[in-house]
């Protein structure tokens, strides 16, 4: 269980994001993902999706892993049966 900040830095590289603001949303969520707590495969997502007119700020944003990424996604195109 050491291979944490392995993975951040592999996994974690929306251009988008400025990497202060990375960051900040890391450290404020404690580096695992804000809904099921995984640590593996970690990424940001909007809570206001920028073409909602949300912004890359820290209070806009959280830490999902790509399991729960997908799951939120599908939800929001509503294609989960
Ligand atoms: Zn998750």
């Amino acid at each position: 269980m050491t291979r944490k900040g392995m993975t951040l830095n592999k996994q974690i590289m929306d251009a988008q994001i400025p990497a202060v603001v990375r960051l900040a949303v890391l450290q404020r969520d404690g580096a695992q993902c804000s809904h099921c707590d995984a640590t593996d495969t970690l990424t940001f997502q909007h809570i206001i999706p920028t073409d909602q007119g949300g912004a890359t700020v820290l209070k806009n944003l959280r830490v999902l892993c790509a399991t729960c990424m997908e799951i939120k996604e599908k939800k929001s195109r509503g294609t989960v049966a």
